[in-house]
């Protein structure tokens, strides 16, 4: 576990720092706090107006304790993602005020049961706790490990369970992190090519890897010709969980992973490039969401590709004007060779297709529109099958890693036109970037009910539960989209 944060179960308040998260518009919410602290914490919280609105919190020492009470707002209002970014911050204040041992004092009366609401808290507290340390060399730059003790009365066994789940949602969120966090020198394409081994070895996955000249040899021209020119070669992975059943269907989940994206020949400017270790973020959302769904057991037949390649500037590298001929025979004609993460998502569609899944799901750092479009918090949702939008947005709901719908407006495919291959890879205006590059990958999905996610996979480290780096957003929803699936489209289909 890269976060030095331990959950534990327990019967009562034993720590010094103690979390006590309490609803906005109940007669007396501080009367869950100790007799002797009672009513200097009614004072204290009519002072600064303290009125338990969601994620505020008021901040009580008291002798050898101190209570950092935080508000859910209102009841009937309260959704998972504010519990859980109330917990977050609760639990942010202790921490900077270096508490080494906290408890969290979970409400009587939550909307859920006592493990499940252990689980959305024990997700909360890793993500809010994640640390990347992994290059800091000087001892004052260790972080201390911290141990929170989740307390629900006479429900012990339901937290215990509760967390032991959070704990394989939150190591899939560690890892999506830590392998966008490490810099592109090291997160290469063999490098998450043998994570992505490792892991599947921890849990019985069948493994396949198709790298290098292999991959042109099986007719993957597109992500061959992006991967090419780079020091560590391309390559297609895929991770197989599960076999497929009535009551476990084929869930394909394919994640763009370009380890660097320099824009290739068509090179990025300076401030266009610097975050481009991130461009392998939808792969890495795929590596995390395997090692959760696979962690949880979850009855589903899980097959996870990773398109690898780095884009890079080199003799080898492809150039504008070639004509690729992809897995699935369409030959594109090269326009800009920056918009390469949809060639290498359009082999890897492919591979992912032979699978014959039932859902087909897409993560891709794909364009810069989109976040002109919906910025850095709100992923965007192209899909045209009802059953699997509707979970993806149900899904979205719920766990708070946002989606928003756009259009697959064929209309738009006519700028993909090229005079002398089947498709540009580059669009031929410069409007609705994201649309377009949804309508290339399109051609690529068949008839497949298929979601494409257009995301960011990074966080500026302005809210509690993302610490700055690689975001982990897309781990909860894919976790939570396979008990939707179930729920929504699970038979009908
Ligand atoms: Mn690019
Ligand atoms: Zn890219």
């Amino acid at each position: 576990m890269p976060t030095t944060l331990v959950l534990r179960a327990a019967d009562a308040a034993d720590a010094p720092h103690r979390i006590l998260p309490v609803f906005a518009g109940d007669a007396d919410p501080l009367a869950p706090l100790p007799e002797g602290l009672r009513e200097n914490a009614r004072r204290t919280a009519a002072l600064r107006r303290f009125k338990a609105d969601a994620g505020k919190t008021l901040l009580l020492p008291f002798g050898e304790e101190q209570w950092v009470v935080v508000g859910l707002g209102a009841r009937e209002a309260l959704t998972r993602p504010a519990f859980c970014e109330a917990l977050a911050k609760a639990f942010s204040e202790l921490k900077g005020a270096g508490a080494a041992a906290m408890s969290l004092l979970l409400p009587a009366e939550l909307p859920w049961p006592a493990e499940q609401a252990a689980r959305w808290a024990g997700e909360a507290l890793q993500m809010a706790g994640y640390a990347f340390r992994a290059y800091r060399t000087q001892a004052s730059e260790e972080a201390p490990q911290i141990v929170v003790s989740v307390v629900a009365a006479g429900q012990r066994v339901a937290v215990e369970a509760g967390l032991a789940a959070a704990g394989h949602v939150a190591e899939g969120i560690a890892l999506t992190r830590d392998l966008i966090n490490h810099p592109a020198a090291v997160a290469h394409p063999d490098y998450v090519a043998e994570m992505a081994q490792r892991l599947a070895e921890a849990h019985g996955a069948r493994f396949v890897r198709i790298r290098g000249e292999d991959l042109a040899q099986q007719g993957y021209g597109a992500i061959h010709a992006v991967g090419r020119g780079a020091e560590h070669p391309p390559q297609l992975v895929v991770l197989e969980y599960g076999t497929a059943a009535p009551d476990r269907p084929t869930v394909a989940l394919v994640g763009k992973g370009v380890t660097f994206d320099s824009g290739g020949l068509d090179l990025k400017t300076s401030s266009g490039m610097a975050l481009m270790k991130k461009d392998m973020g939808g792969a890495a959302t795929v590596l995390g969401a395997f090692r959760a769904i696979a962690g949880l057991a979850l009855p589903v037949h899980l097959v996870a590709v990773l398109a690898l390649a780095e884009n890079a500037v080199d003799a080898l590298s492809y150039h504008p004007g070639d004509i690729l001929r992809t897995r699935q025979g369409l030959t594109v004609e090269i326009t800009n060779t920056d918009a390469e993460g949809r060639l290498v998502l359009a082999d890897a569609l492919a591979l992912a297709r032979d699978y014959a899944p039932r859902y087909l799901v897409d993560f891709a750092t794909l364009t810069g529109a989109c976040r002109v479009a919906l910025g850095k918090q709100i992923m965007g949702l192209f899909c045209d099958d009802a059953p699997l939008r509707e979970a993806l947005q149900g899904a979205a709901q719920v766990t708070g890693d946002h989606v928003w719908p756009l259009p697959l407006w064929a209309p738009y495919r006519k700028e993909l036109d090229s005079s002398v291959a089947d498709l540009a890879n580059a669009a031929n205006g410069g409007m609705a970037g994201a649309i377009t590059a949804a309508l290339f990958l399109k051609e690529f999905a068949g008839e497949v009910a298929w979601a494409h996610i257009d995301c960011y996979a990074w966080s500026d480290g302005d809210a509690p539960l993302f610490p700055k780096g690689g975001s982990g957003v897309g781990v909860r929803l894919c976790t939570e989209l396979i008990t939707q699936l179930r729920e929504t489209a699970g038979d009908g289909r």
